[in-house]
């Protein structure tokens, strides 16, 4: 290259330079310029949009402040709104506020009554504590000589002897008694007495020249009065005894302010006997809940006694020189020595309407914390069953609202019907779905609950209550942890309750839950009395506890009123085993019974009843007669499927006859599965049986049969529900209703 050339290029390339410089420079200058005036609007659109975010942050409290000042004024004219104008609302806050107050009415009557009770005893103690100050006083003397003469006269008049008297004055060769009075007695006195004894008890009884002593034992502590011993009987005229009486409060806490006045004022009128007889005996021995009492020569079997603290017990053993008895209740502050006194009652419970609804003891004490229970009547717990002359047979039904004893072990009201099976395997559910399934029914419920727990026993009272059962049942509880002489008189005491129902023309129902406790209890008290013990240790006389018990449900005759107990007494077996002692006992004295089975439960057939061991024997004449209508045909078809069943376990090519035969019993095991709580209308137990013993199930899958019993009784109701009142009238379907029932099935196969 030339120099020339060198330089043009080197001109040339500063042209291009100083070009590009001139242009470049204005546009850069430019894009600056432009892009400064864009970050300054943006500057000020950022501020303005500053701006307009605090104005909106404004609008939106504003907006908000309005807002819930309208909800509140909104509000409150609707509250007005309703308070004014809505009646509906006004009447439904009336009636809660009705039922409120008369909640607290019931509360506070019952807390009056109570009060009233409370009130009486205090008021007594305080009246008789006052009137013993003021009778010891000394311008009262005269007043308590004239009361001694009378007392002595009247105790000269009333004098007789017990056989035992009797008996102990010829072994003795002498007749002794004993006289307290507040000072000593003067000799003539004394010796009056004597003659007295003389020419009532020793003359008559041919016994002559018999020396009679009569001993002299003042105490100050009686006040006034007399009293007078001979052998276990006391002549008590002492003023501290009819002190003591006024404070002892009536066996049921019934007493009132107006009850107390009236007593005081039947103790102070002048023409009433100023002496009490009773009798007495003194504990002499004891140990777990028994003691020994000697006197008592005449007591009865089953009387009541009273000992200190208010303590009952009941005479079980008449020995000649004492009497055995079971203590009821907590028997550990008792000590040998103590002064047991008659009642000449037989052990009692109080009965009638004021006990539905209640959960009480074996004595028919509340256990519900309800209150006092103010019945007008008490019944011996014991008492003879009804003969067979007030008995008719058994013709009504007492429907359980399970289909598989409805069905094939159907029970008649005035039945004793046995529920027989392991331990778990939902005895005691029968029994309570056959309670619930009462209702409405027009029968009285009686649970018994023997040697349970208290918590399963709260359960059961929770389930009853809350199916609405309580309304009609009472519940009679001797819980586990009571003393073996509560858990052996419970059944019978819920028998008196039953009874008084039954004898007024109801029917009633009594559940015995259960009776291997009360066997138990019964053997615990046998052995300490030192009763031999038999086969298992029962004493001999163990049929006859239960016997006597059963006995006493009945149908009674019309001429007796025509009221019914059904009893359901439930056994609890050791590994299936019904031929142990107990089971065979009871299963010989109940009509039927009901075998329920450890391997059907755990299979999920439940109720897990053994249709095959189970039977009722009278129960047949009482079912409906559409129930009858489908039953035959079940009990038939569920016989072949046991029979069968067994050699189908073989496998192998079976005919066409036993695979439907197979078919057929597998769906009528499953049909009769039936939930806890669920009883089941009569007539409903009918169709389903009816649909399936007819064969209209034989294509269902087993699986599916829940639903085609539910979905084919919804059908029936809809579209035949004449049907249903057909079948509840207790006669048999006619042919043309069998006709129509098996068209409407027919339809509803279609549609499952
Ligand atoms: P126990 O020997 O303890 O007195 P039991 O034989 O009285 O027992 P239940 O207490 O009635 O038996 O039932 C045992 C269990 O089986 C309970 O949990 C109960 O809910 C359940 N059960 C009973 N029957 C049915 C049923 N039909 N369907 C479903 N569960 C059931
Ligand atoms: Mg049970």
């Amino acid at each position: 290259m030339t120099g020339k050339e060198i330089l043009f290029a080197l001109i040339n390339f500063a042209v291009l330079v100083a070009g590009i410089w001139l242009f470049g420079r204005k546009k850069i200058a430019e894009i600056l310029r432009s892009h400064r005036d864009r970050v300054e609007t943006d500057l000020q659109d950022a501020a303005r949009s500053h701006e307009d975010a605090q104005r909106l942050d404004e609008d939106l409290a504003q907006i908000r402040r309005a807002a819930a000042e309208r909800e509140e004024a909104l509000l409150a004219e609707s509250r007005s709104k309703a308070e004014t104008n809505s009646a509906a609302a006004l009447a439904r806050r009336t009636a809660e506020a009705e039922a409120v107050m008369a909640v607290v009415q019931d509360g506070e009557e019952q807390l009056r009554r109570d009060m009233q009770h409370r009130f009486a005893d205090e008021a007594v103690a305080a009246v008789a504590e006052e009137t013993a100050a003021l009778l010891r006083e000394e311008r009262y003397a005269p007043a308590r000589a004239a009361l001694q003469d009378r007392c002595l006269a009247e105790i000269a008049g009333l004098l007789a002897a017990t056989p035992n008297d009797l008996l102990r004055m010829e072994q003795q060769g002498k007749l002794e008694m004993t006289v307290t009075g507040a000072a000593p007695l003067t000799d003539e006195e004394l010796r009056a007495l004597e003659s007295a004894a003389r020419e009532r008890i020793v003359s008559p009884a041919g016994l002559g020249d018999l020396p009679v002593i009569c001993l002299d034992e003042p105490d100050e502590a009686v006040i006034g009065g007399i009293r007078l011993r001979l052998g276990d009987t006391v002549y008590d005229g002492t003023l501290s005894h009819r002190l003591e009486q006024l404070q002892i409060r009536g066996e049921n806490g019934t007493g009132t302010v107006a009850d107390v006045i009236s007593a005081i004022r039947r103790r102070l009128r002048p023409e009433s006997s100023a002496v009490d007889v009773y009798q007495v005996g003194r504990v002499i021995r004891l140990s777990d809940g028994i003691c020994r009492v000697s006197g008592l020569s005449d007591v009865m079997a089953g009387e009541m006694l009273t000992l200190p603290g208010g303590l009952r017990g009941m005479v079980m053993d008449l020995e000649r020189d004492n009497v055995g008895v079971v203590l009821l209740g907590d028997y550990t502050a008792v000590q040998e020595g103590d002064a047991v006194r008659r009642t000449r009652r037989i052990i009692d419970v109080p009965v009638g309407e004021a006990l539905i609804g209640r959960v009480v003891d074996a004595l028919g004490r509340p256990l519900d914390g309800k209150g006092a229970i103010h019945a007008k009547e008490r019944r011996a717990v014991e008492s003879p069953a009804p003969g067979v002359p007030d008995r008719q047979s058994v013709n009504r039904p007492l429907q359980t609202g399970l289909k598989a004893i409805d069905a094939l072990v159907p029970i008649g009201r005035g039945q004793r019907e046995l529920i027989i099976g392991d331990r778990q395997t939902g005895k005691t559910a029968i029994a309570l779905d056959t309670i619930i399934n009462q209702k409405d029914q027009d029968v009285l419920c009686i649970y018994v609950a023997i040697g349970q727990k208290e918590s399963t026993v709260a359960s059961v009272v929770q389930q009853l209550r809350q199916h609405g059962a309580m309304e009609y049942t009472t519940v009679v509880c001797a819980s586990a942890s009571e003393p073996a002489p509560m858990l052996y008189i419970a059944p019978y005491a819920g028998a008196a309750i039953g009874e008084h129902f039954m004898y007024q023309g109801r029917d009633v129902l009594i559940v015995y839950d259960d009776l291997s406790k009360q066997a138990a209890a019964y053997r615990e008290i046998s052995l300490l009395l030192q009763r031999p013990p038999g086969r298992e240790a029962y004493p001999g006389d163990v049929f006859y506890l239960h016997s006597r018990l059963l006995e006493r449900a009945a149908r009674l005759s019309d001429r007796c009123g025509g009221g019914s107990m059904t009893a359901l007494p439930i056994i609890e077996t050791q590994a299936g085993d019904i031929s142990a002692y107990i089971p065979t006992n009871v299963i010989s004295i109940t009509d039927g019974q009901i075998f329920l089975e450890t391997g059907l439960f755990h299979a999920g057939v439940r109720p897990a009843i053994n249709v095959g061991l189970s039977v009722s024997r009278v129960g047949g004449a009482a079912q409906i007669g559409a129930m009858k209508q489908v039953a035959g045909r079940l009990r038939m078809d569920l016989a072949q499927y046991r029979e069968l069943a067994s050699f189908a376990q073989f496998g192998s090519d079976l005919d066409k006859a036993t695979q439907a035969a197979l078919r057929r019993g597998e769906r009528m095991t499953e049909l009769l599965k039936q939930e806890q709580y669920a009883p089941m209308a009569a007539a409903d137990q009918v169709i389903v049986l009816f649909a399936a013993g007819e064969g209209y199930a034989d294509d269902v899958p087993v699986d599916r049969m829940a639903r085609f019993e539910s979905e084919l009784l919804a059908y029936v109701h809809e579209n035949l529900p004449g049907i249903f009142d057909t079948i509840a009238g207790g006669k048999k379907i006619p042919e043309e209703g069998l006709a129509q029932l098996r068209r409407t099935i027919e339809n509803f196969q279609k549609t499952f």
